[in-house]
């Protein structure tokens, strides 16, 4: 089993290419939060950033159900960098 803080290769490729084809978008900047919307293989993705907190966060399955790291937040951490 892979630790969590750690990402797997498939999953940081996914991250670069969504990033590279601009498939990521700053839609929001609060005092609070930052919204993206990351435009994934099938559908689209809403990634949240807690400013308070430091923690990303996904609608999709990978991220919600197993609470890990998806693509989309790579993609948007490498969007913010
Ligand atoms: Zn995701």
């Amino acid at each position: 089993m892979n630790p969590v803080s750690k990402l797997s290769k498939g999953v940081r490729e996914k991250g670069i290419r969504m990033f590279r084809e601009d498939r990521v978008k700053k839609e929001m900047d609060s005092e609070k939060r930052v919204y993206f919307t990351v435009e994934g293989e099938t559908e689209k993705h809403s990634v949240i950033f807690d400013k308070t907190r430091g923690q990303w966060s996904c609608d999709c399955k990978f991220n919600s159900m197993k609470g890990r790291e998806c693509s989309h937040i790579y993609a948007c951490k490498l969007f913010v960098k």
